[in-house]
């Protein structure tokens, strides 16, 4: 690991500084985020001008399509994009489905779906989890049997984020009954519109709409859909999900999430004084800005591990992932706080990223009290943190 000043860092900081301000038009900054991802429209624009930069990728390598950028690299983009209020990519395509197509399917499924995923036209979605098999995924009981050369899919994913606006999702499915549980699972990808897919809402406590029930009922999916070999669906996952450590903390938005509890700090007044001059309200902040440094340390430690797979870079993850996720709870907290009453009468309104337009005269407030409970479940999504404790003392200590 090396914290010594990098210029050439500096400048790639600057090119893409450069390029969102002249770039990212002012009518698509700053637009309200649907709890992790764009709206639809949003997301597919900046993906297309990403695209024609040749920065549609920023995760893969060259030569699957990608800029080929390291982890530094990759964590600088971010954190411009964010700074700037840049819509987000399709995190499930880049960081998820993208690495394992890159690394586990032909040449046609390749074809297939990389250049949709290019340049924004086809929106995806993850079908890992059901009720009952979530953090056992390896239970999962969604069966789909051999009919020529189709599967027929049969049962219910959950928590399908996004499913209700994605044109793809990829799933897991049960091919074999009678092997070790692991060992019977495919992955699949599937076309949204076959029929017998239904899409349920789940609204959630932030008031929004993101996340769904999915059912599927004798869907028929062509064998040729299916990534690797049948009964690879164990070893695609694992892949899919130990990747992309240093970006488990979500740094990026920490640090945005500082600089607005420090913005509404300095505007609200606690008695005769700015809020931000409170000292138990300096020194709670001053705590989750310490904090906030120490995980950007252990991010540069984690990009500098990159191609590193011993048990220490897995747990590292492991670690960001419950440090990020509860430095994320305490600062949405702390800006809910920040914002008193007004908190409460932006919450119970329906928030504005659901709807796609401003709520009027709550500009101070808008989406914060929403944002403060969508990240309740930061801790449980991508592997509850209880979950990753368990992986750290497995990994670190061979518990
Ligand atoms: C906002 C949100 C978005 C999501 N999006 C998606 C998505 O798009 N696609 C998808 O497939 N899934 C998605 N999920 C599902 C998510 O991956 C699961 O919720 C998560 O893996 C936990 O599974 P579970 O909900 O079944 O809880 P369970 O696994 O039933 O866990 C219940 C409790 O038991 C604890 N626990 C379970 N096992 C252990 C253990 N071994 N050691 C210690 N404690 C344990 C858990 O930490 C938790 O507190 C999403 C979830 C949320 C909340």
């Amino acid at each position: 690991m090396d914290f010594q000043h990098d210029a050439g860092l500096d400048a790639f900081r600057e090119e893409v500084r450069a390029f969102v301000r002249e770039d990212l038009p002012p009518d698509l900054a700053n637009k309200p985020v649907g709890s992790v991802r764009s709206m639809r429209p949003d997301l597919a624009r900046w993906q297309q001008i990403l695209n024609r930069k040749g920065w549609g990728a920023p995760y893969w390598a060259k030569a699957d399509g990608g800029t080929g950028w390291s982890v530094l690299q990759r964590l600088v983009f971010d954190e411009e994009c964010v700074a700037a209020g840049a819509p987000t990519q399709d995190g499930f395509a880049q960081k998820l489905l993208g690495p394992a197509l890159n690394a586990f399917a032909s040449a046609e499924q390749k074809a297939e779906h990389v250049p949709h995923i290019l340049d924004g036209s086809r929106l995806w979605c993850q079908g890992f989890s059901e009720p009952g098999s979530g953090s056992d995924l390896a239970s999962l009981r969604t069966r789909a049997e051999r009919d020529g050369d189709f599967y027929v899919v049969n049962g219910q994913k959950t928590w399908t984020s996004y499913a209700h606006e994605s044109d793809w999702i990829f799933m897991l499915v049960r091919t074999d009954a009678t092997v070790k549980k692991q060992a019977g699972i495919s992955f699949l990808l599937v076309d949204m519109k076959t029929p017998g897919i239904t899409v349920r809402p789940i609204r959630s406590i932030d008031d929004c709409h993101h996340l769904n029930e999915t059912f599927f009922d004798n869907v028929r999916v062509p064998v040729a859909n299916r990534i690797g070999a049948e009964g690879d669906g164990w070893t695609i996952t694992k892949f899919l999900l130990n990747n992309e450590h240093a970006s488990a903390a979500d740094l990026p938005i920490l640090r945005r999430g500082l600089s607005r509890v420090r913005t509404l700090a300095a505007a609200q007044r606690a008695g005769r004084e700015p809020l931000i001059a409170q000292p138990a309200f300096a020194l709670r902040l001053a705590r989750l800005d310490a904090e906030v440094n120490a995980i950007a340390m252990m991010v540069q430690r984690v990009a500098a591990m990159e191609s590193d797979h011993s048990p220490l870079a897995h747990a590292m993850g492991s670690i960001l992932k419950v440090r990020g996720t509860e430095a994320q709870q305490r600062i949405t907290e702390l800006m809910t706080e920040a914002l008193g009453d007004y908190a409460a009468v932006a919450y119970p309104e329906p928030h504005d990223a659901c709807l796609g337009e401003p709520l009027p005269q709550q500009d101070v407030g808008r989406g914060i009290a929403n944002d403060m409970f969508f990240r309740r479940a930061s801790s449980i999504y991508g592997g509850t943190n209880e979950v990753q404790r368990g992986i750290i003392a497995k990994m670190l200590f061979q518990l």
